[in-house]
């Protein structure tokens, strides 16, 4: 596809968007509020200072600042994808019937489950997560971690490896993610060797993405499963759209609500500091930046999410015309840049 075609995708010029990219990681690089995670020790070692931004549209078109080729575990944001295959291997009926879809308004590692159904409360937190990934089918942990990787590899286009470091770091110390695995298994929510089901969700957090990586997989999530790169089906598309709406619902923490709000897009993001956002049919946005407001959001990813969303009119229920939206101040401040 052209630059003209995608022009017309987006009602963006590209040059501009570029430039546009260009100026909010100038703006922002400064911004040094936040913590980087460390109650996993692994991920305590990250630099504080990497940033990066990267836009994929639904044609192929890469746009991309900063450190986008920096390596990082993609903690919560695989929660998705595992989503996804559980949904594949089973069903939508039958993965409701062991992960619910409310949101929580909790921290993403609560232990509770809810109190009728004793499901946990939706798959993008992490008790909901573990029994997620519990579903995904093989005839061993080696076929099931081959299954998980496969799949991922749809997504990003390249191969993909667990990081054994940050596996290991999180197997030795997730305490509390075991306590709730073994909530689980008490009500039945999990029937599988709980270790086996915990190794298999510490090594699909551990999978080794970068920012450019993140923009393709949310790009595939906007192109009814396709990657727009290798232009390969990445997931059934029956099932973005349950994707899509528990990410929209569930996927900032317990910021969920007030993203939806303002910002208005299907999103997840991870205590890595990333942050996948998903524009239907247009683009998936990735951000990375390790400094963590309280809620476990990237400080940075945030903001930048929140301006790409006012600037660019991205708001799902954004009403107001295309000229009438903000792209005329992104327009002038990208031209001033
Ligand atoms: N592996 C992390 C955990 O289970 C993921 C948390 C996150 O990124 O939100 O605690």
């Amino acid at each position: 596809m052209t630059n003209q075609a995608n022009q017309g995708d987006l009602e963006i010029d590209p040059s501009l968007l570029k430039a546009f990219l260009n100026e909010l990681h100038s703006q922002y690089k400064p911004l040094r509020e936040g913590a980087v995670a460390n109650y996993i020790p692994e991920l305590a070692k990250v630099n504080p200072d990497l940033f990066s931004i990267c836009i994929v549209t639904v044609d192929g078109q890469v746009y991309k600042v900063g450190d986008y080729e920096q390596l990082f575990t993609i903690q919560s944001i695989s929660k998705v994808f595992a989503y996804g295959l559980a949904l594949e291997d089973h069903g939508l009926d039958y993965v409701l019937t062991r992960v619910g879809v409310e949101p929580t308004g909790d921290a993403f590692n609560a232990i509770i489950l809810d109190e009728q159904s004793k499901r946990p409360y939706n798959p993008m937190v992490n008790a909901g997560a573990i029994a997620t990934t519990s579903l995904i089918k093989g005839s061993g942990p080696t076929e099931r971690l081959n299954r998980m990787l496969d799949m991922f590899r749809g997504y990003i286009g390249r191969d993909v490896f667990v990081d054994i470091l940050a596996f290991t770091s999180e197997r030795s110390t997730g305490h509390r993610n075991r306590a709730m695995a073994h909530l689980m298994l008490n009500f039945g929510m999990i029937d599988r060797n709980i270790e086996e089901a915990l190794d298999l969700y510490f090594q699909q957090c551990a999978v080794m993405v970068n920012c450019q990586d993140l923009a393709v997989m949310a790009a595939t999530l906007a192109n009814k499963g396709v990657n727009p790169i290798t232009n390969k089906q990445a997931v059934d598309k029956r099932y973005i759209k349950d994707i899509l709406s528990v990410m929209y619902t569930c996927g900032m923490y317990n910021f969920a609500g007030e993203w939806a709000y303002k910002i208005g897009l299907p999103a997840k993001s991870g205590i890595c500091g990333g942050i996948i956002a998903v524009v239907p049919h247009k683009m998936g946005i990735g951000v990375f930046s390790p400094l963590l407001d309280v809620r476990g959001n990237s400080v940075r990813g945030v903001k930048v999410c929140e301006e790409l969303s006012q600037r660019l009119g991205l708001h799902l229920f954004e009403c107001q015309g295309k000229g009438e939206n903000k792209q005329s101040d992104y327009k002038e401040n990208a031209e001033n840049y």
